[in-house]
């Protein structure tokens, strides 16, 4: 099996590889953000009756033939009293919302009438059926409203109350290991001494896990075979593991040689890429494990492009790769051929409503400003030569892009 692999196949290998975590149940004001694991009918319709559309009065469009007319005025429609015959020839008061009392047909709007003492003179035309929300036309009874794998939204709340869905099943939060390797890498709330840096891995990497629907614990082991085992051996009960740094081909990166001892195989060790050519993706004891590259910037795509996408698909969405668009480059991009180019790009509209798109400037694997400024990822083929202004390529929309 060849371990330096295409972006393709690195996709394939991985997906192949990975397995939809279990359904829970949880209220539905928890579910916000959560992915759905069955699809939610209605049990009724929605509005579960016809109802006005206007403050106004209710009446039969039959007896307005002609206007002005003066109808009198029967009764205010009230919670009450909703199921309130409309005596032929009458009108009622109703408001917003408010069911239609049955016997009549139509709404006209109060603008468009004059209410004097008991009667009501009607000075616009009325058609049947005016100013009526009729039942069921939001949702039928019966009908699917959020289907299986979707992503809870506010408004896919405000539907699920409506429908009485007070708990909704769910798939698990995967639970996500971040292992940061590296004995010149110190916690970002220390000092680190000459020679040595702060994590931004792990932070970053436990933040991209948390966007994805995740939650990740994050864990520091030195360049060391003992302490790697340690660390890793507190590690089997996760849905995911992600290891930073030390999965190169550099004397202290271990974790590879490490886990491989403890049971780990391989998919691919390398990916036609640019940056994160060494990000490798291997299985160990059914756990799918993400090694990324230490580099900051390589790490992030590398997250991005690939764990990003793995953790939707645990959760069973049926989108899980993030949007993409087309756009014309503005400037010539330098790239390696025969390697997947993901660029930091910004992306924007232009006078005519094209969307075009630039880097973010200088692109070395260290800057991780390059990241931060992005809106998101250009890809350019492999296959591909430099590419010039004006040229289209595909762009992958970051999190948190407009
Ligand atoms: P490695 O993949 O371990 O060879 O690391 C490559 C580069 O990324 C080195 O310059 C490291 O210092 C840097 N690096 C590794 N891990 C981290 C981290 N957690 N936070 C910030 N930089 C890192
Ligand atoms: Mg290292």
């Amino acid at each position: 099996m060849p371990q330096f692999v295409s972006v393709a196949e690195a996709h394939t290998r991985i997906q192949k590889a990975l397995t939809t975590l279990d359904a829970e149940s949880v209220a539905l004001t928890d579910a916000l953000g959560r992915t759905t694991a069955e699809p939610v009918r209605s049990p009724g319709s929605l509005p579960p009756f016809d109802n006005s559309a206007m403050d106004g009065y209710a009446l039969r469009a039959a007896d307005a033939p002609d206007v002005p007319a003066v109808l009198p005025l029967a009764f205010s429609v009230s919670i009450d009293a909703p199921e309130r015959q409309l005596p032929g020839g009458a009108c009622a008061r109703i408001t917003t919302g408010q069911p239609l009392p049955p016997g009549a047909d139509a709404v006209i709007r109060v603008e468009r009438t004059e209410e004097d003492g008991d009667r009501v003179r009607i000075t616009h035309p009325v058609n049947e059926g005016q100013n009526v929300r009729p039942a069921g036309e939001n949702v039928q009874a019966g009908e699917t409203v959020v289907s299986e794998g979707q992503v809870l939204t506010p408004a896919a709340i405000s539907l699920l109350a409506s429908v009485g869905a007070a708990e909704v099943s769910v798939r698990r939060v995967p639970q996500v290991a971040v292992l940061v390797t590296g004995d010149e890498i110190v916690p970002h709330t220390e000092t680190p001494p000459p020679g040595a840096i702060r994590d931004s891995n792990g932070p970053a990497l436990q933040a991209m896990v948390h966007t994805a629907g995740g939650e990740a614990r994050v864990v520091h082991a030195s360049d060391n075979r003992q302490a790697l085992r340690d660390t890793l051996a507190t590690l089997r009960d996760v849905d995911a593991l992600v290891v930073s740094g030390g999965m190169s081909v550099g004397r202290d990166d271990l974790v590879r040689e490490v886990l491989t001892s403890m049971g780990a195989s391989w998919a691919f060790s390398k990916v036609k890429q640019r940056p994160g050519k060494p990000f490798g993706f291997g299985v160990w004891d059914g756990v799918p494990v993400f090694g990324l590259p230490g580099n900051p910037v390589s790490s992030a795509v590398c997250f991005e492009v690939y764990v990003r996408p793995a953790l939707a698909r645990m959760l069973g969405r049926d989108q899980f790769h993030r949007p993409r668009h087309v756009a014309t480059l503005t400037e010539p991009l330098r790239v390696k051929a025969g390697l997947h180019y993901f660029a930091r790009g910004i992306a924007t509209s232009s006078e005519e409503g094209c969307l075009e798109v630039c880097s973010t400037g200088a692109q070395g694997s260290g800057i991780s400003r390059s990241m931060w400024a992005a809106n998101c990822l250009i890809h350019i083929e492999e296959e591909r030569t430099d590419p010039q202004v004006g040229e289209r390529v595909e762009i992958e929309w970051l999190p948190g892009a407009p």
